[in-house]
């Protein structure tokens, strides 16, 4: 055993995991990044003190920010991923039988050689899908350079700070407005609104400026500390956020999806919020 991995991603709390061994632990020249073996948790990745992914819960995460825009959308076939450098949403992305083409937009080219190497399980073999287009590049300076528009973009970045900070500002979420298709959705990594309140209030005031529905949806993702995660959700059609179990249900079944922790009644369920969530979006 190798000790204990402590993150670092608050002042006054931390999560740490045991780690068993340790898979590769190097700088990429963007981040900090190491694998490591964990007991209870298989695998997982952290990028400068920040846990980004493990085996045994990533399935909760990447179902969630890819199922539930994509079946809000019923009818997405061009897709944009900022960041996700794992690949564990490129892999649901493509679950879809719909999707025809889904592009993926990573800044650091070793997150994805690494998590293919150490982390086969979370990617299972998504990036050799036909389908799937990977551009290494800042996700900031591609929605703003290419011509090209989607259904749905999805922002599955890292927290905002270091290469990840651009991801969170209006600058780019009105870059990637302008990136969607009539009706498109984008959906955003918005971290744990227990511990992070004020990246919650700010973007949703970011999103709120740019789009006519902006709210978020929950779910619990046990490695990323202080309770459950809120994902960004923002488009001009309201109606999307409002689909029926009964919608969901039936696009659900016709996609053939498997699935772990998604069903059409968690996605309805969690854009149910708490009170102290709509204190925070003024009642939204
Ligand atoms: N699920 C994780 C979470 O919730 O924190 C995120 C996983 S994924 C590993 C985050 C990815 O965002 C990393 O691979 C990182 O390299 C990438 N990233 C950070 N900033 C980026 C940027 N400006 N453009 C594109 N990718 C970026």
């Amino acid at each position: 055993m190798s000790g204990w991995y402590t993150e670092t991603l608050y002042p006054d709390v931390a999560q740490r995991l045991r780690m068993g061994t340790v898979l590769h632990r190097d700088r990429t020249g963007l981040q900090d990044l190491v694998i490591f073996e964990n007991p209870l948790l298989g695998r997982v990745m952290a990028l400068d003190g920040v846990i980004q992914t493990t085996e045994g819960d990533e399935h909760v995460y990447h179902e969630m920010l890819g199922h539930v825009p994509i079946l809000a959308h019923g009818a997405a076939r061009r897709v944009l991923i900022i960041g996700g450098g794992d690949g564990g949403l490129l892999r649901r992305v493509l679950e879809h039988p719909g999707v025809e083409r889904a592009t993926m937009v990573e800044i650091d080219r070793s997150v994805v050689d690494l998590s293919i190497e150490y982390l086969p399980a979370i990617s299972a073999g998504a990036f050799d899908d036909p389908r799937a287009e990977l551009v290494i590049a800042d996700g900031c300076r591609f929605v703003k350079e290419t011509p090209e528009s989607f259904d749905v973009i999805l922002v599955d970045s890292t927290d905002p700070h270091g290469p990840g900070a651009v991801l969170f500002t209006e600058e780019f979420y009105r870059d990637c407005k302008a990136r969607l298709a009539p009706g498109g959705i984008l959906c955003t990594q918005n971290g744990v609104p227990f511990l992070q309140p004020e990246e919650l209030r700010s973007s949703h005031q970011r999103l709120g400026r740019l789009f006519a529905d902006a709210s978020f949806f929950v779910a619990p993702v046990p490695t990323y500390y202080g309770g459950f995660m809120a994902f960004g959700w923002a488009t001009d059609d309201a109606a999307l956020r409002r689909r029926t179990a009964g919608e969901i249900r039936g696009r659900f079944a016709a996609a053939g999806l498997k699935t772990r922790y998604y069903t059409p009644d968690i996605h309805v369920a969690s854009f149910a919020l708490p009170a102290f969530m709509l204190d925070i979006l003024g009642g939204a």
